[in-house]
Formats: structure tokens, sequence, C-alpha cells
């Protein structure tokens, strides 16, 4: 089968109690044994439940993974995975990775005994030169959030296998849609099911998916052991969602494609950041392991005036957090996903006061366009 066929039908059978065509939010806590230790493979809703089923195993079918696990949030999912380490073990961690992944590890995994350093996604003898013999996993992103810079996750992978590490990558941007990890050689693929997987601004949720049975097994036991759950719901919203995830994607990609190749050519805006773009310099290396770019992409202004003039006059393109929903948001990393950098690093890492970064819904073109322009007129 393939994607857009598995997504509507992977996962989801008829409901096997009554047919039902839709998997029903099985809203329960717990499940009746028939005699001692005997019931039908659900006990505790912490320990299992019919509807995230479902979810796991449609997210595990389009990432061509043989597990997934459902969490709470994404960063309850990066945090599950990180409970495999164990203290005086070394993490690598991209630079440039998502700022919630970065204060995690920085702020509470470190509590545990787990060191980290950060490496440059885009010179991987840097890469290898970090590794040290207790160094057990390697996180990467991409394209990373805000800048759209590209990890050659297979390459990376190479290097993980070779050392015996485990290599972990956050797919949010580019969902199994655009991107498989797991078929580039990587070993855990994460998502923010908040973002693209969902897609509609409604649901916060975490995805993990891997091949190897024995990690699995870890991340379920930590999955009921910390109890990081999403509820039934939630399940229900992200697996209906999921159905339209292949038009979604390749309406933001077009869109995006469309905005990016216009904002390149205004001369107001200093620098457009988009992978789909044959400036962007690892176009080529995005087309390998992408079949796609997505919606996302950033465009310096020159100035934080400017940033500010510009976000204020936008109308369809909503000035908020997040991201990957169907609707256009606008976001200006230095004062709010980054803010929590020193000025100096965020400029080392060159996000700028004046880089703005838009998330492309899927509107209509044309007006996203005409938003863009009477914005950048005003700047
Ligand atoms: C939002 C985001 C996360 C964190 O996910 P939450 O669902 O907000 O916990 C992790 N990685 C990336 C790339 C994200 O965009």
């Amino acid at each position: 089968m393939k994607f857009a066929t598995k997504a509507i039908h992977e996962g989801q059978p008829p409901d096997p109690s009554t047919n039902a065509v839709i998997i029903p939010i099985y809203q329960s806590t717990t499940f009746a044994q028939e005699e001692l230790g005997k019931h039908k493979g659900y006990s505790y809703s912490r320990v299992s439940n019919p509807t995230r089923k479902a979810l796991e195993e449609n997210i595990a079918s389009l990432e061509e993974g043989s597990f997934a696990l459902a969490f709470s949030s994404g960063l309850a999912a990066i945090h599950a995975v990180a409970s495999i380490l164990k203290a005086n073990d070394h993490i690598l961690l991209s630079e440039n990775t998502y700022g919630g992944t970065f204060r995690l590890f920085d702020k509470i995994i470190s509590q545990y005994g787990v060191k980290y350093n950060f490496f440059n996604p885009t010179q991987l003898e840097d890469l290898e030169n970090k590794i040290l013999p207790e160094t057990k996993m390697v996180f990467t992103e991409s394209p990373t959030n805000p800048l759209m810079i590209i990890t050659d996750l297979k390459k990376v992978s190479d290097i993980c296998k070779k050392h015996n590490i485990l290599h972990v990558t956050d797919n949010t941007f580019m969902t199994p849609y655009f991107q498989k990890p797991l078929n580039l050689g990587c070993d855990i693929v994460i998502h923010s099911s908040t973002k693209y997987l969902n897609g509609h601004s409604d649901v916060i949720g975490g995805i993990v998916v891997m091949n190897d049975e024995d990690i699995f097994n870890k991340i379920r036991f930590t999955q009921y052991a910390l109890g990081a759950i999403p509820s039934p719901f939630d399940c229900w919203l992200v697996l209906r969602s999921i159905k339209t995830l292949a038009v979604r994607m390749r309406q933001h990609n077009e869109n995006a494609m469309i905005i990016a190749e216009f904002l390149q050519k205004y001369s107001n805006v200093k620098k457009v950041f988009y992978p789909g773009l044959i400036q962007h310099p690892q176009h080529k290396l995005a087309k390998e392991q992408m079949t796609g770019f997505g919606g996302m992409l950033s465009l310096d202004l020159g100035s934080l005036e400017k940033a500010k003039n510009f976000l204020k006059t936008l109308k369809l393109f909503t000035t908020a957090e997040s991201l990957g929903g169907v609707e256009s948001l606008a976001a200006h990393p230095a004062t709010m996903t980054h803010a929590s950098l020193p000025k100096e690093e965020r400029e080392r890492l060159g996000i700028t006061d004046g880089l703005v970064r838009l998330s492309v819904g899927i509107e209509d073109v044309e007006d996203l366009i005409d938003d863009l322009k009477i914005a950048l007129e005003q700047i």
C-alpha cells in the first residue's frame, strides 16, 4: 500500500465490537477481566488503550518502522527516549536543535549524570571528533528550526553504526510524507505530533518510532512507568488528522515554494531560508533525502524594527508560537522560540534580530502573497 492509503486505513479496521468504520474514543481507564489475569489485551489505559494503539500502529506504518509509541507531548516522547541512557553516558546534540530539546538535556537529563555536547551537523568531521567512548546517542533534527539547515541523515547514521551509537532524529518538520529517517539508517524517529501530524493546532502530542524490539521494550516500559500518555480523545483527533496528511503536506509544500520564490525576488528581503530554493546551500542534499521541502521557511528583514513592523502588519499570518497547522503563522525566533539563548550565541548561529519564521498554511496562496506584499511595503 502507498502512503495516503496507509494514512487512511492502517491500524483502523472496522471496530470489532460494532463494525464502526471510525475507531471509537475508548474513554475508559480500565477493562473487565473475564477471570483473574484473562482479558482482551487491555487492563488499564496508562499501559495500553485501543484508540492509542490504533494511532501507534498507523504511524509505525507511515514511518515504515516496526513499532511506535504515543506520548502526551513531543518533549515527553524525547524524555522517554532519553530514559534509555544511564549516568555517565554521553550524548551528542545537533547545534540548532529545538530549544525545548536542548532545555530538557541541559536542565533535566544532565541532573541524572548524562553529559552532552553540541556538534555542527554540516561538518561531519566535527561529529566524529566529538565521539567519546561513553557516547551512546546522537540526536539530530533536519531541517533545523529556524534556519532550515539540512543534516545528512544517512551519513550520520553510518558514523553512528561504526561506533555502535544510537542515531535519534526529530522528523517533526518533514513528517514521513517527505522524509523516512528509518530507511536512511536512523534508529529512532521522534515527532511532535502537535505540529504537522495533527496539523490543526488543537492537540499537544508526541510519537517515537523504531525497528529494534529491545529499544521498543525499554521505551514502552518508560511509557507506562512514567505515564506521559495522550488521552484517547487526543489520539482520535491525531488519527483523524493523519487521514489528510498527504494532501495537507503537498499543499504546504506547494504554497511554501511559491512564497519562497516570491520573497527571494523582493528587494526588502535580505535573505530567504528554504531548502526548496536552488540557492539553499544544501538544496542538493535536501533533494536526495527528502521528497518535498515542507511548509517552513524563514526570511531576514535586516533589523528588529523591520521584523516588528512586518509582523504587526500581517493579517492572515498570525503571530504565534508553534507551526504545522493548516493556518499560516509567523514567529520571531530571537524574541520567541530562541529567546533563552544569549544574544552572542544567537548571532553565532545566524538567528538575527531581523529573522522572521513563517509556517505556511494551506490557505489560497494568492491571499497569503497579498498579505506578505502589504506587510513588506510597510517595513
Ligand atoms: C514543537 C517541537 C517539539 C516539542 O514538541 P511539544 O509537542 O511541544 O512537546 C520538538 N521538536 C520540534 C522540532 C518541534 O517543533
